[in-house]
């Protein structure tokens, strides 16, 4: 199922997509953190019980997890082709030894709706850029879990646009301040359930910025892939149900071209992965 955060007459609810994806059945919790930490039973029992839906039309559609309660793992360089135009747009910065994974953490106090404005920061900001992401949200705390097992562990999938600051990025060496700024975490526009998707992934991941196609690859290319990561880091760092885990960008970064095609205000940026959907924001 696919499940959606959204604004109806100021008020903030969750829901469950109709089948044709035209209107959404409100669920009775209140808000998609709780939704998740519900058992999957009780979730199956609230979608059979929701009465009355609403046209997507008449709603509002939030981030499905508008604000994260803690910042998001990222994933970085985990794409073959990705390294590789990374490496050649900042060999200092970004040349790395294969294949032990970069982690950070990308701070978000609200996560950037699906149609909602990514902010361009005049004056702090230069190289803004487009990172088309799948994100996993951990469905139940996870300590010590085996690779083998880490499905077992996935509430969902949604996507996750991570955009960077080049500059910041590569200026502070260390990339939380260049990626954790206001309105740089698109995220939606909805969860779809683990049970929807054959696990591990392999999905097609793709972005445009204004209609022209930048980014097009499948998430079974990950240099370390899902289970993997879920294992290494629940091997010392408990994760929580909510947690929302951004898998890395494929190649087609606006740094990867030559001359560099960075995002200007009112550019259109939509990233798309199959069994999901499409998230759409317009720089400001
Ligand atoms: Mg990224």
């Amino acid at each position: 199922m696919k499940l959606v955060t959204f604004l109806k007459d100021g008020q903030e609810s969750v829901g469950v997509l109709t089948a044709d994806e035209t209107a959404v059945r409100p669920l009775p919790f209140p808000d998609m953190n709780a939704l998740i930490e519900a058992s999957w039973e009780q979730l199956l029992s609230a979608v059979k019980d929701a009465d009355g839906s609403l046209p997507l039309s008449a709603v509002a559609l939030l981030a499905p997890i508008p604000r994260p309660r803690q910042d998001v793992i990222c994933l970085g360089i985990n794409y073959k082709a990705h390294a590789e135009e990374a490496e050649r747009y900042s060999s200092e910065a970004f040349k790395k030894e294969r294949p032990i994974p970069i982690y950070f953490s990308k701070r978000v106090s609200e996560a950037v709706a699906p149609e909602g404005y990514i902010e361009s920061h005049p004056g702090l900001v230069q190289r803004l850029d487009y990172e088309s992401e799948l994100a996993v949200i951990i469905g139940k705390t996870a300590k010590n879990v085996k690779a083998a097992d880490a499905a077992d562990y996935i509430f969902g999938y949604t996507v996750l646009n991570d955009v960077s600051a080049r500059l910041l990025q590569t200026t502070h060496k260390q990339w939380y301040f260049g990626k954790g700024l206001d309105g740089f975490t698109p995220m939606g526009p909805c969860i779809t359930t683990a049970d929807e998707i054959a696990f591990p992934p392999a999905l097609r991941i793709s972005s445009r910025v204004n209609g022209e196609r930048r980014q097009d690859s499948t998430t079974d290319l990950l240099i370390t892939d899902i289970g993997e990561i879920i294992q290494e880091l629940s091997s010392g760092m408990t994760l929580l149900p909510g947690t929302i885990i951004a898998t890395g960008t494929p190649a087609g970064v606006g740094m990867g071209f030559d001359p560099p095609k960075f995002l200007k205000p009112g550019d259109v940026v939509e990233c798309t992965i199959e069994g999901i959907g499409t998230l759409r924001n317009t720089v400001r």
